[in-house]
C-alpha cells in the first residue's frame, strides 16, 4: 500500500518522459507509444540462437547454423534487433553513462520476458566485466539489466562465481574468427557452480562468441542448463 502510494507520487512529481522525443512517456516508462512501436523487433528468429531468420515464419524454426551445429548454450531470448534506435541506446547506456536508458532498456527487456513462456532459471549471471572496465565504465551494464529482471522474477544474481580474467576487445570491433579467438579463455570460474539452470545476461549478442564460451565453462563446472537473455541480436 505504501509502495504503491509513493509510486503514485513520483510519477505525478516526475512524470515519464520519451527519451527518444521528448512526448509523455508511455505506461511509466521513458518512451512514448509511437516510439516503442518503431523499435525493431527481432520477431522472426531461431528459437535456439535468436539469430534473424528471413524465411517464412513457423513456430518451429531454427536457423540453418543451428541445424548444422546447435550453440552451447540452450536457448537465447533477444527482443530486439541490434539497429537504430535500439543500437544508440545501448551504446549510450555502456560508454557514454546515460544510465536513463540503461533503466529504460531494463524495463523493456523484462516486459518482453514477463510474457513469454518457459522455465524460469535458478539463478541470473550477467555477463562479468573486467576489472579495469568496471574501473573505467564504474558500472557493468549487464548488472545493471539484471536487477530489475532479477528483482521482478524473485532471482538471485551471481556475481561472483565467475570472472573476466582477460582484458578483451570490444567484440562488436572484431571478425568472426577474430572473436572466437578474442574471447577464448577470457573466464574464470572461482565458486562451485550450485546451480543447475542459469540465465545469461548480456546487452548484446553478436556472433554469440561470448555467451557460448561462458556457457560451455559453466556447463563443464555442472550446470545442467545455460540460457541467454540479452536486448538485442545483430542482424
Ligand atoms: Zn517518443
Ligand atoms: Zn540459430
Amino acid at each position: 500500500m505504501v509502495n504503491k502510494w509513493i509510486n503514485t507520487a513520483q510519477s505525478l512529481l516526475y512524470p515519464s518522459t520519451c527519451i527518444l522525443c521528448g512526448a509523455p512517456g508511455s505506461n511509466d516508462l521513458d518512451i512514448c507509444s509511437p516510439c516503442r512501436q518503431e523499435l525493431p523487433v527481432n520477431t522472426n528468429c531461431c528459437r535456439l540462437c535468436a539469430a534473424p531468420i528471413t524465411a517464412i515464419a513457423d513456430c518451429n524454426k531454427i536457423c540453418g547454423k543451428c541445424m548444422v551445429s546447435p550453440p552451447v548454450f540452450d536457448q537465447c531470448i533477444a527482443p530486439f534487433l541490434y539497429l537504430e534506435p535500439v543500437d544508440q541506446l545501448i551504446s549510450g547506456f555502456k560508454f557514454r553513462q546515460k544510465l536513463g536508458s540503461g533503466k529504460l532498456l531494463s524495463l523493456l527487456l523484462l516486459d518482453f520476458l514477463r510474457r513469454i513462456q518457459g522455465d524460469k532459471p535458478d539463478v541470473i549471471m550477467p555477463v562479468p566485466l573486467h576489472r579495469k572496465r568496471l574501473t573505467e565504465r564504474g558500472y557493468n551494464q549487464a548488472v545493471e539489466l539484471a536487477r530489475p529482471i532479477g528483482k521482478h522474477f524473485k532471482l538471485p544474481l551471481d556475481l561472483s562465481s565467475c570472472v573476466r580474467r582477460h582484458l578483451t576487445l570490444p567484440q562488436m570491433s572484431l571478425k568472426k574468427q577474430s572473436r572466437l579467438r578474442n574471447i577464448k579463455g577470457a573466464f574464470e570460474i572461482r565458486k562451485e557452480i550450485r546451480f543447475r539452470h542459469l540465465v545469461l545476461i548480456d546487452d548484446v549478442v553478436t556472433t554469440g562468441a561470448t555467451v557460448s564460451e561462458l556457457a560451455a565453462l559453466l556447463k563443464k563446472c555442472g550446470a545442467a542448463r545455460v540460457d541467454v537473455w540479452a536486448l538485442a541480436r545483430t542482424p
